[in-house]
Formats: C-alpha cells, sequence, structure tokens
C-alpha cells in the first residue's frame, strides 16, 4: 500500500472511531485469520452485578456479605465493586479489613474485625484446602447461566456460594456474525471459568475458547493459537491484555480501556462498540483493493 492511500483509509477509519496507529496495520488486520478476544470489558460491559448468594448451614447472609463487601473494598477487580455495590445496596455497615492480600486470577483475602475472610474462584479455594463440592450443582447451574461463581470463606470454612454476572455489550453478537460472514475463526481468552466462558461462547458463536488464564498467561493463550499457524489479532481493555496485544499479529484496543492496552495497540477502537472490529476490517479491505 501506497503511504497515500493509507492515509485516506485511515481517515475514513477516524471518521468510524477506528484508529490505525501504524498504517501496516490496515495489511496486518486483514491479513489475520482468528480473531482473540477478552472477554471481561471487551465482549461484555466489565461492569457485573452480584446476582446469587447462597449460605451454607450456620452462616448469616447478610452477615456474609458484609464481610465479604468489607474485604473487596480493597480490591480493584470488577467483581469487587460488583459486591462493594450488593452490600451498600442493601445498607450493610461495612468495616475497614486488614492485612489485604489479593493474588491475580484467583482471589483476595484479609482479616475483617475477628474473621478471617477468603473469597474468589474454585481454584484459590483449592488452594486454600477448602472443598467447595457441596456447591457444585449451583456452581454448575450459574455456570451455565453465563455467571461466575465464587465463593467465599470465612474462618477457613467454606461459607458460601456467590454468582456475579457482566452481561455482554449492545454491539457484540452483531460484531461477532459479521466477524464469521468475513470469514474470521472468533477465539475468546479469559480468566473467568471454562464453564462461565463456554455458557458465552455459546451464546455468541464464538468458536473457541481459551479459559482459566491466568492474568500474565494471556500473551502465551495467543502464542497457542499462532503456533497452531493461524494469525492471530486479539482485541483487549485491560492491563493484563497488553502482552497480548504485542505478541498478536495485530492488536486492537478499546478506546475506553486501560492506558497500558491503548499504547500497545496498533488499533485503537474509539467507543467500546466492537461492531468497530468488523467495520475496520471491511475498511482496510477496501482500502487495500483500490490501490492494487
Ligand atoms: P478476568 O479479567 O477475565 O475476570 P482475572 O484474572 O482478573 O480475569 O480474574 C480471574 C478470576 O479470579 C475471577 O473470575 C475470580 O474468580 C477471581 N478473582 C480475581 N479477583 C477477585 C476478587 N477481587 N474477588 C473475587 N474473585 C476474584
Ligand atoms: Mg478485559
Amino acid at each position: 500500500a501506497t503511504p497515500v492511500s493509507i492515509m485516506v483509509g485511515s481517515g475514513k477509519a477516524a471518521e468510524m472511531g477506528v484508529l490505525f496507529r501504524k498504517g501496516e496495520a490496515l495489511q496486518t488486520l486483514q491479513q489475520a485469520q482468528v480473531i482473540a478476544l477478552d472477554k471481561t470489558g471487551t465482549l461484555t460491559k466489565g461492569k457485573p452485578e452480584l446476582t446469587d448468594l447462597r449460605t451454607e448451614e450456620g452462616f448469616e447472609e447478610a452477615e456474609v456479605l458484609r464481610l465479604i463487601a468489607s474485604l473487596e473494598q480493597k480490591s480493584e477487580h470488577p467483581i469487587a465493586r460488583a459486591i462493594v455495590r450488593a452490600a451498600e445496596a442493601r445498607g450493610l455497615e461495612l468495616v475497614e479489613p486488614q492485612g489485604f492480600e489479593a493474588l491475580p486470577g484467583f482471589g483476595v483475602s484479609a482479616q475483617v474485625g475477628i474473621y478471617r475472610v477468603e473469597v474468589g474462584a474454585d481454584r484459590y479455594m483449592a488452594r486454600l484446602g477448602l472443598d467447595v463440592s457441596p456447591f457444585a450443582a449451583e456452581a454448575q447451574r450459574l455456570a451455565d447461566e453465563g455467571k461466575t461463581p465464587l465463593y467465599a470463606a470465612i474462618n477457613g470454612k467454606l461459607a458460601a456460594i456467590v454468582a456475579v454476572s457482566d452481561p455482554i455489550k449492545e454491539g457484540t453478537p452483531e460484531a461477532i456474525a459479521a466477524l464469521h460472514r468475513q470469514g474470521f475463526k472468533v477465539a475468546m481468552i479469559t480468566g473467568d471459568n471454562a464453564r462461565t466462558a463456554q455458557a458465552i461462547a455459546r451464546q455468541l458463536g464464538i468458536d473457541e475458547v481459551l479459559a482459566e488464564v491466568l492474568p500474565d498467561g494471556k500473551a502465551d493463550a495467543v502464542k497457542q493459537l499462532q503456533d497452531k499457524g493461524y494469525r492471530v489479532a486479539f482485541v483487549g481493555d485491560g492491563i493484563n491484555d497488553a502482552p497480548a496485544l504485542a505478541q498478536a499479529d495485530v492488536g486492537l484496543a478499546i478506546g475506553t480501556g486501560t492506558d497500558v492496552a491503548i499504547e500497545t495497540a496498533d488499533v485503537i477502537l474509539m467507543s467500546g462498540d466492537l461492531r468497530g472490529v468488523p467495520n475496520a476490517i471491511a475498511l482496510s479491505r477496501s482500502t487495500l483493493r483500490n490501490i492494487k
């Protein structure tokens, strides 16, 4: 492509809210074979809501919510914000936790008053030596609804199962359908529960799921797809998406996402709407066709 035609293409793209940081991204984008997308904040709104809370015998619902919300006040994770909002909506009095610790991709812990409180994924509970099988059926049911099941432990005892649900963004189903029509394979890369990820992938018609990927493992997940022989475009928004954006043959960041993601990407989608991805591809195709 000549520089002038690239400029013309980029100008049209900018009108559509797609910013090509490098001219060569016009080319690499349409050469991609797999479009891999982060789930939370990219396919979904990234603003989950607490939907379910079921306690084990001997634990009281409001008290468990008060304790876990007190703990989650110290976490920046969207799941933490959902739990805190739910507690506040019920007018619960939160207290300041002591000795807060976060284990990225697993969960969080702290001392809340006289209680040791832990919240996280099943793999976090496994690390703590806690058996979550009493909630196995409930967890499956929740995950099949596309919700993320989490567990709370109080003083070393399994106390509750909690679920959060993160709505799919408005433009996402149409964007996936358009990418399929354009001939791409579509993949999802997420730190979330595998069963939850599968349920969401099924809803959206996503072809391949890489789930329970740890925060520093997303670049590896992209590499796995590349090792299968695919040229990969990765779309993400978070801090932990930056290495994957760099690893991909072309990286696309959501303009409403974190600065690191935006700085690492080759293409920026100014709005959070994923329809920008097929639009950008259509445009890069027609631009390059015009100059041949
Ligand atoms: P994602 O960005 O896809 O949600 P993360 O790696 O941030 O992936 O988190 C993976 C999982 O770790 C979450 O789905 C959740 O089960 C658990 N987790 C992480 N942080 C927290 C937290 N503050 N509270 C509860 N669970 C958490
Ligand atoms: Mg994200």
